[in-house]
């Protein structure tokens, strides 16, 4: 587990080619047993990406899938030919980032379901979309704050479910994941809130406006 110091620090990644990993982060790779990110890593043409965030596991993983690294299908088949690199939720596509995250049919139904409405017009499937998203100054403070935490979120469930499938476990429906990251989400807010800070209690009165059903 990650030290709890890092539960709030605020974190800076780069996304596209570069990295830059917080000492924080690197210093508990080697639990994760992820060495093979290097503490420091940067390479030119990289855009900020920013977050403060309760989540340092999630994060973790979000910045594992920012820059691709994720052990996707369609880069299983690059290390190893005969390794299946179909996606086990759809069943019909090639797994690769972009397609799980969000445009696989499984992947689609519960985005839909937990951004739609809170979205609007700005709602989309396409990752590139939403990570120009999370790093824009389209959204309130509050706003950003809570679209970050479901997509992270919802990043991490995604994959879970799809490592949990590969691994002969017995499939979620996508409506039951749905209202699981909703769920999760309302709890880890409401947890939040308790701490009295105003954006967490903010946050999660929008939450609750946008997920009335
Ligand atoms: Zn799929």
């Amino acid at each position: 587990m990650l030290s709890d110091n890092v539960m709030t620090q605020h974190v800076t990644f780069l996304s596209g080619n570069a990295a830059t990993v917080p000492s924080s982060i690197s210093s508990s790779l080697g639990t994760l047993g992820m060495s093979f990110v290097s503490p420091v890593q940067r390479v030119n043409g990289s855009r900020e990406y920013g977050f403060k965030t309760p989540l340092p596991k999630l994060s973790f993983m979000f910045w594992l899938a920012i820059r691709n690294r994720l052990a996707t299908g369609d880069r299983l088949l690059k290390w190893n030919g005969d390794a299946y690199g179909g996606c086990v939720l759809c069943q019909t596509e090639v797994e690769t980032r972009d397609h799980l995250f969000f445009s696989c049919s499984y992947s689609s139904h519960d985005w839909s379901a937990l951004t739609r409405d809170m979205l609007g017009s700005r709602y989309t499937t396409r990752w590139d979309s939403l990570v120009d998203l999370s790093t824009s100054s389209a959204l309130t403070q509050i706003h950003m704050f809570v679209f970050r935490y479901v997509f992270q979120l919802t990043t991490h469930s995604l994959w879970k479910e799809r490592n949990g499938r590969r691994h002969g476990e017995s499939p979620i429906p996508a409506p039951s994941l749905a209202k699981m990251i909703d769920k999760n989400m309302r709890n880890r807010l409401s947890t939040l809130a308790t701490s009295g800070s105003p954006i967490y209690k903010s946050g999660l009165r929008y939450w609750f406006s946008t997920h009335c059903r």
